[in-house]
């Protein structure tokens, strides 16, 4: 049996409890051995984040503490350039040689999975975890025939091979982005609830996000 690494990537700027909870229902439902959150450096599909790398770590680290399963992982910090998650799963690939590796993905994402540097072997190398937050509609034909290429229904393929199912997970997920953040202390707002307390002190020393026109 080949215990499942959850592999959660985002740009977490700021992280809040929407992730937090997501990682923590997989973690539990699917019994995996430690859900990685994994700050991305130079996210190939969204502008630059406005708070550093160091800033957008130390949120996360702040978030996780205390909380089992949830670990965070710099590894795409460290990278120079453009942050692929080919290029990190192979690499934690070759940290996690018996692991099995699943790749956590809102459906969103899922979608758009064709758009991505070197994505159809991206499940040779992981699992592909697909978080169903709504309704969505199946209709790009590619994706289509990759989900029934490998989609399983059965969890356990999921812990006797290390790689190479796409699995769909059904999770009460909460209606909070990151975005949504910004805006409120943008505007001067209260976005207490939406994110750990700790993380909010962050924010608040070191005044992030206080500026719109940055925040986009
Ligand atoms: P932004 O609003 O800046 O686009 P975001 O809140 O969507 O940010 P990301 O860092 O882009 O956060 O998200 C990382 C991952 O977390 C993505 O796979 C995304 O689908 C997922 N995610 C974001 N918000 C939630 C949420 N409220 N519940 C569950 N998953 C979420």
């Amino acid at each position: 049996m080949h215990k499942i690494i959850g592999i959660f990537g985002g740009t977490f700027n700021p992280i809040h409890n929407g992730h937090l909870r997501l990682a923590i229902e997989l973690y539990e439902k699917l019994s995996l051995a430690q859900v990685r959150l994994i700050p991305a450096g130079c996210p190939p599909h969204k502008t630059q984040p406005n708070a550093t790398n160091q800033q957008r770590l130390q949120m996360i680290q702040a978030a996780i503490n205390g909380i089992e399963g949830l670990i965070v992982d710099d590894r795409e910090l460290q990278r120079q350039g453009l942050s692929y998650t080919f290029d990190t799963l192979n690499s934690l690939r070759a940290d996690y040689p018996k692991n099995s590796l699943g790749l956590i993905l809102g459906m969103d994402a899922f979608l758009g999975l064709s758009n991505w540097y070197n994505w159809e072997y991206i499940i040779d190398l992981a699992h592909i975890i697909v978080v169903d937050r709504e309704q969505y509609n199946l209709s790009t034909t590619t994706i289509n025939a990759f989900l029934r290429k490998y989609k399983t229904n059965d969890p356990q393929v999921l812990t006797k091979q290390i790689a190479g199912k796409i699995w769909i997970q059904d999770i009460p997920t909460l209606n909070i982005s990151a975005t949504q953040i910004r805006d409120i202390i943008a505007t001067g707002k209260n976005p207490n609830c939406l994110l750990p307390p700790a993380v909010l002190d962050i924010i608040n020393v070191q005044q992030l996000y206080r500026c719109r026109e940055y925040n986009r």
